[in-house]
């Protein structure tokens, strides 16, 4: 078809086949997605240097653009959506949230204000209702989604300043506001810290316990040691699920200290929050109730495309108070009766995300995600017993939801090795992480189409490349503890 300006423009009728035709490409991988190495051998630079340098000056047919996404861009890619993908943490892009996301593009809705997008702002404040009963997290929690718990914990550190020092919405950050975060915290806090002006000499990293937990006798040192010199605790980090080993610090008695010392508390459950859905395991979020914020990411471990991030707050009117400013031309006749999410942060276009939670909510409904998220813990459980029964390797840390973290009783070196073999071998990905010094895999399950025999398998592999690599091993050093 051509459009008034004499600019092709795709008809309905071609949008319909050419979308089948997309459609069709993703059946298709989800059928035989196994046969798809999960990293590419590929060089950086590699696919640059085969693509054109300039963009086309004449529009180009959907077939041709479509066969090189399949016959250059997808060979090239990290298979995230891949049962054998168990690197960082394991994701989903479920058919449902896929679809949603597709609809999501054609309306193409900007969720900033109520009026410029009702049902977007209502979906958003009802699925995060019902994720909020999931969780059992009382009404007093409203939500919002962002787009990933980095950009939501600097929100969140940016409600704290505004918490503990009024003025600095006018004068701007004051020196000498601390934010405590653990030495196993993700690093998203401390660079959410840097932005807003702390000062990375103001994050302070508490020590861990053997667990990987926040100590709090530790914690409450340094903010005493903080109040003695002169500077202000603003906000403590407390990890349920934190990156390298999935440790829960100790909410309770952490939130115990932020109370007594009238510190913000966030909670950065952003994997390990999900797992609450499931009932014998919503202790996990146990204190978290006396956060005043908490995020947890559906696009990590609720079957939810990259990206959607959500953040529970009992005070959303420190979040307007560090962010809105009602730009006439922003205004509505509505505003004293709705919501309007831009105020609650720094971003004023907003994507439609509710949709792919309103979408995968109701496609598995409760006992669907709860049946998905404890498949993916009897999995890890497995595979934990799998490597304990195993001479030759040894468990790294304690397994409480679906992240398994081992290495081979042999050097860093070997285990460096076996990464890039099991790697390069495009039957599985895995990642590492460093405990006590030492290198260490990170095997993480939960993607929704994971089996049992993909963990086997991939176990297997692993064990046939140690094998291998430990020959020309010396004798094996000692154990990681
Ligand atoms: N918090 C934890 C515990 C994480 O593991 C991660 C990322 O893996 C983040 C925060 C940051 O998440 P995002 O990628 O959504 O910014």
């Amino acid at each position: 078809m051509t459009g008034a300006s004499g600019i092709r423009q795709m008809t309905p009728a071609e949008f319909a086949d050419a979308s089948r035709e997309h459609s069709e490409w993703i059946a298709r991988y989800f059928e035989h997605v196994r046969e798809f190495p999960v990293v590419p051998q590929i060089e950086p630079g590699e696919l640059l240097s085969r693509l054109p340098r300039s963009a086309p000056e004449t529009g180009e047919p959907i077939e041709s653009i479509f066969a090189d996404f399949r016959s250059a861009v997808f060979p090239a890619l990290t298979l995230w959506n891949h049962p054998r993908f168990f690197a960082y943490f394991s994701v989903s892009s479920t058919p449902p949230s896929i679809l949603a996301d597709l609809l999501a593009a054609a309306v193409n809705v900007n969720a900033m204000l109520w009026k410029s997008a009702p049902a977007a702002t209502e979906l958003e404040q009802l699925t995060l209702s019902w994720l909020r009963q999931w969780l059992h997290l009382n009404e007093s929690f409203f939500g919002i989604i962002y787009d990933t718990a980095s950009i939501g914990v600097m929100q969140a550190i940016g409600a704290a300043r505004e918490f503990i020092d009024p003025e600095c919405r006018l004068k701007g950050t004051r020196p000498g506001l601390i934010v405590y975060v653990s030495e196993q915290t993700h690093s998203s806090s401390e660079k959410a810290a840097i932005t807003l002006g702390f000062g990375q000499e103001n994050v302070r990293k508490i020590p861990v316990d053997s667990r990987f937990r926040m100590r709090p006798d530790l914690l409450r040192q340094a903010i005493d040691a903080d109040r003695a010199s002169g500077k202000r605790p603003c906000c403590i980090v407390a990890s349920v699920g934190s990156t390298s080993t999935t440790a829960i610090d100790p909410v309770p008695e952490i939130a115990d200290i932020a109370e007594q010392y009238g510190v913000w508390l966030h909670v950065d459950a952003a994997y390990g929050g999900s797992a609450a859905v499931v009932p014998e395991m919503r202790r996990v979020l146990d204190g978290a109730e006396r956060a005043h914020s908490l995020i947890l990411n559906p696009h990590k471990w609720l079957y939810v495309s990259i990206d959607c991030s959500v953040l529970y707050t009992r005070f959303p009117e420190v979040f307007r108070r560090a962010s809105a400013l009602g730009a006439e031309y922003l205004r509505t006749p509505e505003d004293d009766r709705v919501v309007n999410y831009n105020d609650y942060g720094v971003q004023l276009g907003r994507r439609f995300r509710a949709l792919k939670l309103w979408y995968v909510f109701r496609y598995y409904g409760r006992e669907g995600v709860i049946a998905l998220l404890r498949e993916a813990l009897r999995l890890a459980q497995m595979l934990k017993s799998l490597i304990e029964a195993d001479g030759n390797f040894e468990l790294c840390a304690p397994v409480p939801f679906s992240l398994v973290c081992f290495r081979h009783r042999s050097s860093d070196k070997a285990n460096q090795q076996l990464l890039a073999e099991i790697n390069a071998s495009g039957r599985a990905f895995l990642s590492h992480t460093i405990l006590y010094g030492r290198f260490v895999l990170r095997f993480a399950i939960g993607n929704f189409q994971t089996t049992e025999e993909d963990v086997r398998e991939t176990w297997e592999l692993i064990r046939q490349i140690a094998n291998r690599v430990a020959l020309d091993e010396q004798p094996a050093t000692t154990a990681i503890r």
